[in-house]
């Protein structure tokens, strides 16, 4: 997974590199259907446990600062195997195009956590306890779905149906 060179990593940001949304659509007044399905087939297919979707919060470690939870777009999905986190969080990077996800972090991975995201079209291993903000050794991965598949719950089954297929 790591052993991508400097120089293959900013090619691949170039050809696959996807704008991140972060909080630019604000807090939702509830949850999102496609968030809720993404979570439930998580759970089905991978026996995670759903930790939480919406929530109005600020981000751990950082007030002021509104959390990704807060857009009804973030999933955090727990399992008690770092490894099969580890794999999971792996399986969702190299289908991040198909089913739709902006960022994933897996805060179990390696001494700090490591995080993915659509812009750069890579992981990043944290270096620092700061880059995991507060949850290092987090036995759960956080994923944020694109805004079109936090509404769609048929395109996020279909996306898994391709995923298996
Ligand atoms: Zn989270």
């Amino acid at each position: 997974m790591q052993q991508r060179s400097a120089r293959q990593t900013v090619a691949a940001k170039k050809a696959n590199g996807r704008p991140y949304t972060g909080t630019k659509d604000g807090a939702a007044k509830g949850k999102r259907k496609g968030t809720e399905k993404f979570v439930d087939l998580l759970e089905f297919f991978f026996k995670t446990k759903n930790l939480g979707t919406w929530v109005v919060r600020d981000m751990r470690g950082k007030p002021g600062q509104l959390s990704v939870h807060a857009t009804g777009r973030a999933s955090d999905n727990g399992h008690g195997n770092v490894k099969k986190l580890e794999e999971l969080a792996d399986g969702l990077a190299s289908h991040a195009d198909l089913l739709g996800i902006e960022e994933i972090h897996n805060y179990s991975y390696g001494k700090f956590g490591r995080g993915w995201r659509c812009d750069r079209h890579a992981w990043k291993v944290y270096e620092n306890e700061k880059e995991s903000a507060g949850s290092i050794g987090g036995k759960w991965i956080h994923v944020e779905l694109t805004p079109e598949m936090a509404d769609d719950p048929k395109k996020v089954e279909e996306a898994f149906k391709q995923m298996f297929s």
